[in-house]
């Protein structure tokens, strides 16, 4: 396993491609942030078009909120912007070809739900421009950030880092099941082991980051739907996972083009994601407003695992096609290991 360590080591290294942004972009790092409400802040990426903000006000003001400004920094911001950028050039050539003279917004939300999402929205009185409004909760930049240092901890096979790996994560987290927990929800993502840089972590973030983004861009570019017909004879839930995978596989597809569809570290982080929520649920849809039923809706389909095997399954394909190029690299040994992370036992939910 030590090679396949270092393999990714390299690897992702050669899957960072960072392009000059167009001049219409802001590049990654050179746009300032404005805070909104009590727990959002939004970065306007395109330089010309700038819309008053007032259609996401409501979703930044939550009581149960933190200020997203504690992931307002240069360590979490630049891989989220390259990835973001990335992955938008993947689908039509350059960052703002998705939405063109159309304001594009960044926001963090301070949530304490792992969420993603990205609206187009019509110019309302006052303003000169339609938008397209990308959110992503800060627990979610959490669990991408901290997984993927979790795992290389353990891909070092150090025993000084097995505490600190992603294995000890699974078991910590089936240990909370069954009682009552309190889940930690805002990690400290600045504590990187000794023998792992900023800048490694930085890079195995954005493999996960540009999946997820790619992921999006694929509902905003077909409608929301990635080409999927909903079946009637399905449940809604069955429904929605048949989208979302439609969704992932059209990320795949334009990201394997480029290289970058490489999704071991985003599949530890929908494993965590969804032990995450089997554990908070309960308490979750106690608090949710509007009870179960809302909850259900905002939160259609949670079986990450299932996605993650999906995409493991369509990189194994891509690779057994075409093994010599960089996203390919040690993949039978990545696979099998993804796998195994799918396969591992989920916890038990808490009791609220
Ligand atoms: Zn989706």
């Amino acid at each position: 396993m030590r090679i396949l360590a270092s393999s990714i080591f390299a690897l992702a290294l050669l899957l960072f491609v960072s392009h000059r942004a167009n001049a219409q972009m802001f590049e990654p790092g050179e746009t300032g942030s404005q805070k909104i409400g009590t727990n959002c802040v939004v970065y306007h990426l395109r330089k010309d078009k700038i819309s008053n903000d007032s259609d996401i006000g409501l979703q930044c003001q939550s009581k149960k909120g933190w200020p997203a400004t504690s992931h307002d920094v240069p360590f979490i911001v630049l891989p989220m912007m390259s990835a973001l950028y990335n992955a938008e050039r993947a689908y039509c050539g350059s960052p703002g070809c998705s939405a063109p003279n159309k304001d594009v917004r960044l926001v963090l939300i301070g949530d304490p739900l792992p969420n993603l999402s990205i609206t187009s929205s019509k110019a309302k009185a006052g303003e000169d421009t339609d938008s397209v409004t990308i959110l992503i909760t800060t627990t979610l930049i959490d669990f991408v950030l901290r997984t993927g240092h979790l795992v290389l901890n353990d891909l070092l096979e150090d025993a000084e880092l097995a505490p600190q790996g992603f294995n000890a994560f699974l078991n910590n987290q089936r240990s909370l099941g069954g009682k009552s927990c309190s889940l930690p929800v805002q990690w400290n993502n600045l504590s990187v082991s000794k023998k792992i840089n900023e800048d490694t972590i930085f890079r195995i973030a954005m493999t996960s980051f540009q999946i997820l983004f790619a992921h999006e861009f694929a509902h905003l570019l077909s409608n929301q739907t990635c080409g999927y017909k909903k079946d009637p004879k399905l449940s809604s839930d069955a429904n929605t996972l048949g989208l979302e995978k439609a969704c992932d596989h059209m990320a795949f597809t334009v990201l394997a083009k480029q290289n970058m569809a490489m999704p071991l570290f985003f599949t530890a982080a929908l494993v965590a994601w969804e032990n995450y929520i089997i554990l908070k649920r309960p308490q979750l849809i106690k608090d949710f407003p509007g009870g179960e039923l809302k909850f259900r809706e905002a939160f259609p389909s949670l079986q990450f695992r299932e996605r993650a095997g999906s995409s493991v399954s369509e990189w194994e394909q891509s690779c057994k096609q075409n093994p010599n190029v960089p996203m390919c690299n040690v993949w039978q040994d990545a696979v099998r290991y993804a796998r195994k992370l799918i396969a591992s036992a989920p916890p038990a939910a808490c009791v609220p």
